[in-house]
Parts: structure tokens; C-alpha cells; sequence
């Protein structure tokens, strides 16, 4: 059996949030949805927010072709050396300027360095409850719907 993890990181990948108010909305989430469990986590530097087996492919911002998994790969490699701190990269495809956070990642990845990990929703995450967390972190969140 496979899992799934909705993973609630806030939508800029340099925002800190304090541990009071990301206890709020774990607790808020444990209240209102069914789910195996809802875990906090936390870390130094942003890190990059996975999609497990969901990610099958991650196409240019701007242009709209694909990125190979080997380009990609190396320039996080290069990124990782400086704890995901500089997230910019050149583009092969159109060599224009972008960042490894705004990559067209299909389904949806990030960087963060604080998440709300809900393991196996009973239902998805919808709008009103991404409003309510936004509001208890007080920051634009995004969600990352991993598969393992
Ligand atoms: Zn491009």
C-alpha cells in the first residue's frame, strides 16, 4: 500500500514561521480532517519539497519545453552546495533566467524550510482549508501531494 502526504509549505521558499503558529494549524488540520497523522516539520535552510513517485516530469517556465531529470539533477546538485539558499539557474532550453522554485514541476514540488505533513487525508485538501491555514501561518501557502 502506497501512501500519500499533502504536504502544506508556505508558498515563498525564504519564509520562516514560528513554531506557535505552525502548532495552531497542525492542530487545526487535526481537528477538522481525517488522517493517519499530521506531522511538523522543520529545518535550517530551505530544502527541497518532494512529490515522491508523482513527479513525472518538469517543464521550462517560460517556454514550456521539458527539462531533462539529468540537467535538473545537476543544478540541484550546484544549488544543494549552498543549503538552497540560491535558487537560480540559467535554462538550457531558452537560456533565460529563472529559479529552481518557479520550474514547472508536474504534479507541483517546492522549497521550504517548514512543512505540515497530513499523511493520508480522508479527503482532499480543498480551498476553504488552504484559506484557513494561510491565515493561522499567516503567509501564502502552497501544497505538494506526494506519493511514496
Ligand atoms: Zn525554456
Amino acid at each position: 500500500m502506497s501512501d500519500t502526504v499533502c504536504k502544506i509549505i508556505p508558498a515563498d521558499p525564504n519564509t520562516k514561521i514560528s513554531p506557535d503558529k505552525m502548532d495552531a494549524a497542525r492542530k487545526y488540520v487535526e481537528d477538522i480532517l481525517k488522517c493517519d497523522s499530521v506531522n511538523v516539520q522543520y529545518s535550517d535552510d530551505p530544502k527541497f519539497i518532494d512529490c515522491g513517485s508523482n513527479l513525472e516530469r518538469i517543464k521550462c517556465p517560460l517556454c514550456g519545453r521539458k527539462l531533462g531529470f539529468d540537467w535538473w539533477q545537476g543544478a540541484m546538485s550546484a544549488a544543494s552546495k549552498s543549503s538552497f539558499t540560491g535558487l537560480d539557474v540559467v535554462l538550457p532550453c531558452c537560456n533565460k533566467e529563472s529559479s529552481l522554485n518557479e520550474l514547472d514541476y508536474d504534479f507541483k514540488c517546492g522549497f521550504a524550510s517548514c512543512e505540515i505533513d497530513i499523511v493520508n487525508p480522508a479527503k482532499d485538501i480543498d480551498d476553504e482549508l488552504i484559506e484557513a491555514i494561510s491565515k493561522l501561518l499567516a503567509c501564502d501557502i502552497s501544497v505538494v501531494i506526494a506519493r511514496y
